[in-house]
């Protein structure tokens, strides 16, 4: 028997990149239809840096797009009243068919208040309790972009999931459950991972796709990987040499792995293509 070929490389960069292109197709599309582009509001309070370079590349990726962008900077003192009026006033702006709210908020806005006055129709992070509903429920809806693009760079790699065992490490709201939910819809047998997990090791051998969404460098270690596993990294961190890195010790799981993404150029690169993507799913509707 044929070995399976190790430690190929998802390019996350091409694979956005492709549906970036489709996005901007349908955007002409739309505008030509409707005699207005598609629009995402980014609202941006406080002046976090790596918040501003997220955001700068978001409203960047929508103008390539075709997408309308409206960013809101908000002073970092701004209160939570104020923000929720903001929020209010883009649910009923015809020219804004997506918001997101950049995270992390100041400390004394709280991120649930917020996120639960955006209008679910507009909810292109998918963080809405709606959302979250439609997932679980497997209704149609808009879909958390990290989890989604997930989603699409594991179909990249040809795996049918159907009957594989995949295994998410975190059990975020935002990325760890609805990735889990994702995996369990398309018929793949899920198990999910967390802190108070005993052995880690244990259970991430088992996985025919692994998933790491935790915040911790070397969290995935060559030998609690199963050979032939396609490994999603969605953490990002800095690693000791201060350079960006994910959960997934690369050097070790690459020659195990079948397939593995990179940090950078991996998950990152899709998170920002799908939310391009679900603002124009909510602009379509
Ligand atoms: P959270 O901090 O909200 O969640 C982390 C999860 O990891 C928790 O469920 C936690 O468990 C679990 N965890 C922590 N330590 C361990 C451990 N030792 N073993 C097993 N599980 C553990 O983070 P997010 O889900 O928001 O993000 C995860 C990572 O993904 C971060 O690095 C973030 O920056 C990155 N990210 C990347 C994106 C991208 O576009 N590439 C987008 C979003 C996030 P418990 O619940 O028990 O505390």
């Amino acid at each position: 028997m044929t070995q399976p070929t190790r430690g190929q490389r998802i390019d996350g960069v091409a694979v956005a990149a492709t549906l970036r292109a489709e996005v901007a197709q349908r955007a002409a599309a739309y505008t030509a239809a409707q005699g207005h582009p598609p629009g995402l509001a980014v609202l941006l309070v406080g002046d976090d840096p790596a918040s501003a370079v997220y955001v700068r590349n978001k409203v960047r990726a929508c103008a390539e797009a075709g997408i309308a962008s409206f960013l809101d900077r908000l002073p970092a003192q701004t209160t939570e009243a104020e923000v929720l009026a903001r929020v209010a006033a883009l649910n009923t702006d015809a020219r804004v068919h997506g918001i997101l709210v950049q995270m992390p908020l100041p400390r004394h806005i709280d991120p649930g208040r917020v996120i639960a006055a955006i209008d679910p129709r507009k909810d292109v992070d998918g963080y809405t309790v709606q959302a979250a509903g439609e997932l679980m429920t497997g209704l149609p809806g808009l879909r958390s972009c990290t989890p989604a693009g997930c989603m699409r760079l594991i179909a990249h790699t040809g795996t049918a999931l159907r009957g594989k065992h995949a295994v998410v490490v975190g059990r975020s709201h935002t990325v760890g459950k609805p990735m889990a939910l994702l995996l369990l819809q398309a018929d793949a047998t899920v198990t999910i991972c967390h802190s108070a997990t005993p052995d880690l090791g244990a259970m991430t051998r088992q996985a025919d796709v692994l998933v790491a969404a935790v915040g911790r460098a070397d969290t995935i270690r060559g030998d609690m990987v199963k050979p032939g596993a396609v490994v999603i990294d969605v953490g990002i961190n800095r690693g000791a040499d201060g350079k960006l890195c994910g959960d997934v010790n690369y050097a070790e799981v690459a020659p195990v792995a079948s397939w593995i993404t990179p940090v950078p150029g991996g998950v990152g690169p899709m998170t920002i293509a799908m939310l391009l993507s679900n603002t124009l799913d909510a602009a379509e509707r």
